[in-house]
């Protein structure tokens, strides 16, 4: 398939997975794709964190802690298959994380899947062989007779595109939609995105393992402040250390909302005493730190406040007119799944084939 129905030159703005996913299609059909993030790293809310501590006797180590998304799951066939490839290729892997709820409920297994060796592994593969500028925050969008240019710093970065992409939360999305569409901006606005703060913590194996006791990889404490507590060293492919635990927990959307402006360490004080709390015994900390999520997850949508996509069915919008196309979490109903298909739907739609 070449281009020839569809935009040559496209520039991406954001390079998580439905950003990623729209730029390998797009690149697959023959188009010069170019990608701008304002990280480092590709990926965005799949990301895994590179921590160094020191143990009390001895060098240096390195921990990793998956502190966006912990797994996914595959419903779509589409998706299904595409991740088949991708575990063929060597950038995914299977896990059945053991779920465990309310005391006394039994756990239970759910298929899920994971980034190998770690959780961007799956974005740096779609854009394997496409050009990537990090650490790159796109500031505004500028359209002149037909083209557009994108401009980070107020500086350009890309001109003579055919067409751009906005493969960000609904907010930042709005901020770069708002003077070409601003009816996208508001209907991006009307997505509620919750936060997330979140505890990613390295201690001693605790006194009969609760985790290993019971049986569980992941626990979904009954009561806030923590929503879920994932043993980061149970999954498969994950660098482990003999005696010592590793702890991802999310707090609760609600309470992450009402701290979302506190000071980091109160936070973390309080999510650590959580975490004690939820596993029933007290922990020695080697490592622990906090990040915050401020665009986490799509809240879902109560009945009569759906804002609506911009064209029936659509998980996508595009305007083939101006060469302006937007995907996202947002616009396909939340999560990584919805996030690659939202990003593939768009690049068919500018392909003329969806
Ligand atoms: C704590 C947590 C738990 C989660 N749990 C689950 C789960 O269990 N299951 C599930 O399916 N999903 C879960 N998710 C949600 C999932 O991670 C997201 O739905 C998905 O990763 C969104 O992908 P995206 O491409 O739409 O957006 P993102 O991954 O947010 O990608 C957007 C990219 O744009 C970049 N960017 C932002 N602004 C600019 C700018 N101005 N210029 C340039 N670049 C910019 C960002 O750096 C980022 O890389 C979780 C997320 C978090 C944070």
């Amino acid at each position: 398939m070449t281009a020839g129905h569809g935009p040559r030159r496209v520039g991406i703005v954001g390079a998580g997975v439905a950003g990623a996913a729209c730029a390998r299609t797009l690149a697959e059909a023959g188009c010069a794709v170019q990608v701008f993030d304002k990280s480092r790293g590709v990926g965005g809310r799949m990301a895994t964190r590179r921590a160094s501590w020191v143990p009390e006797q001895g060098s240096t180590q390195l921990a990793f802690f998956d502190h966006g998304v912990p797994w996914w799951t595959a419903q779509a066939p589409e998706f299904a298959a595409f991740l088949a490839q991708a575990e063929a290729a060597g950038q995914v892997q299977r896990w059945a994380p053991r779920l465990a709820g309310a005391a006394g409920a039994p756990v239970q297994a759910v298929q899920g899947w994971l980034g190998l060796p770690d959780m961007p592994a799956l974005c740096r593969w779609m854009l394997r062989d496409i050009p990537v500028r990090a650490e790159c925050q796109v500031s505004s969008l500028v359209a002149a007779e037909g083209r557009w240019s994108v401009l980070g710093g107020g500086e350009p970065v890309a001109h003579d595109l055919d067409a751009v992409v906005v493969a960000l939360p609904p907010a930042q999305a709005a901020a770069l939609w708002a003077p070409h569409r601003p009816q996208w901006a508001a209907r991006a606005l009307a997505h509620p995105m919750s936060p997330c703060w979140t505890l990613m913590a390295l201690t001693d194996e605790p006194p009969g393992d609760p985790a290993r006791a019971e049986g569980w990889d992941e626990l979904l404490p009954p009561a806030p402040p923590l929503a879920r507590v994932i043993r980061q060293d149970a999954k498969p492919g994950r660098p482990r250390t003999p005696g010592l635990a590793q702890w991802v927990a999310h707090a609760d959307p609600g309470w992450s909302q009402q701290h979302l402006e506190s000071d980091a360490q109160d936070v973390q004080a309080q999510l650590a005493r959580a975490l004690e709390q939820a596993l029933g015994t007290a922990l020695k900390w080697r490592y622990v730190v906090v990040h915050r999520w401020r665009y986490a997850q799509v809240v879902e949508q109560q009945a009569g406040q759906d804002p609506g996509p911009v064209g029936a069915d659509a998980r996508c919008e595009w305007d083939g007119q101006a060469g302006l196309g937007a995907c996202g979490d947002h616009l396909g109903g939340g999560g990584i799944e919805a996030a690659w298909l939202s990003g593939r739907e768009l690049a068919h739609r500018m392909l003329g084939s969806g």
